[in-house]
């Protein structure tokens, strides 16, 4: 079994033993004709929906359709997953790899850019295509390591003592089954050096169902310290079931936290981010980062000035508690951290 390719697949396993929420991710919205009638959008959205997929597929699992408003082409949901033809644009400065992470791969499935922290690619997939991402690019065919490149990945992380801090990513971490993620964690946890355990996900938040007991047992068992990041850019993101597997992760004695991006037309506003802020909170997660656009090819239209952004961020400091207002960063490669603006 050394060479089978783990990691790849989130709805690995027998159908008959697939979890709930491997279910709604086979059976998310792939077709752009489909994600325009089930949300009574005018036909002619459909011509730009249909050229961005071909750039970059469609992905929108039923759990977060249910929040959009049908019929409003301008939903700030919807505007995260429906593909324009302004995905097609190609104006300089914006390119298939933006945060240069080619440049930071020391093995396979591992990208190693800050001090004291290491980031694994632990799913190739994701339960929603964001349209802004800024791996939409990433060749993720290039990261699915074998049973043995893991263990060559393992071994650059027990060869580093400087390391205390796991981070998972993806795609979406999440998005890997159970059992392989109970297999990786507890590798990481026989690293004596390792003391943090991150998980960057927005599975929790697309499909909340995520969220079960299978996962909270390996999660809740894990020596190393927990956090999560999430990933929720408006209000409407957060309902009940959200707010459920929120606390159900808290319970595990899972630190919340949430990044952002800032995005024109989604969330570029002081009032939208101030109730992102509220809301978040009364789900039981904290701000923590509010990124501006990595400029990723294919995302330029979400691209929301640096004025503007500063701007927002001082009328959020004038509406908002410090605790609830998320540091503006943007990414620069080469950097030692992320850079506040
Ligand atoms: S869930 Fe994250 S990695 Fe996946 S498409 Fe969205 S932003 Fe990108």
């Amino acid at each position: 079994m050394q060479d089978k390719i783990i990691f790849a697949d989130a709805s690995s396993g027998a159908a008959t033993q697939q979890a709930s929420w491997q279910r709604q991710l086979s059976n998310a919205i792939r077709d752009p004709a489909e994600l325009c009638s089930r949300l009574d959008l005018p036909a002619t959205w459909l011509p730009g929906a249909s050229a961005g997929h071909a750039l970059f597929t469609i992905c929108v699992p039923e759990a977060f359709l249910h929040r959009i408003t049908p019929g409003d082409p301008h939903d700030p949901l919807l505007r995260q997953v429906l593909p324009l033809n302004e995905e097609t644009l190609t104006p300089p400065g914006f390119v298939a790899d933006p945060l240069a992470e080619a440049d930071h791969q020391p093995a396979k499935g591992v990208i190693h850019k800050y001090a004291g922290r290491v980031l694994l690619i632990a799913s190739p997939n994701c339960a929603v295509n964001c349209r802004y991402c800024f791996r939409r690019h990433f060749p993720y065919d290039e990261h699915r390591p074998s049973r043995a490149q893991w263990q060559e990945a393992l071994d650059y992380l027990r060869a580093d003592t400087s390391l205390q801090e796991v981070i998972l990513s993806g795609g979406d971490p999440l998005a890997a089954n159970d059992r392989q993620l109970a297999w990786l964690v507890g590798e990481l946890e026989k690293i004596p050096h390792l003391k943090r355990l991150r998980i960057h996900t927005r599975l929790p938040v697309v499909i909340p169902g995520r969220i079960d007991t299978a996962l909270l047992e390996w999660l809740g068992d894990t020596r190393l310290q927990k956090v999560m990041v999430l990933h929720i850019n408006h209000a409407n993101e957060i309902d009940a079931s959200v707010e459920q597997a929120c606390a159900r992760l808290k319970n595990a004695g899972v630190t919340l936290l949430n990044q952002s991006v800032l995005l024109e037309g989604i969330n570029d506003s002081v009032d939208a981010l101030a109730t992102l802020s509220e809301r978040m909170f009364e789900a039981g997660v904290l701000p923590y980062y509010l990124h501006v656009l990595d400029p990723v090819q294919g995302a330029a239209h979400f691209d929301v000035c640096d004025a503007k952004a500063r701007e927002l961020i001082a009328g959020l400091r004038e509406r908002l508690p410090g605790f609830l207002l998320p540091r503006l960063v943007r990414e620069i490669p080469g950097e030692a951290s992320k850079t506040p603006l």
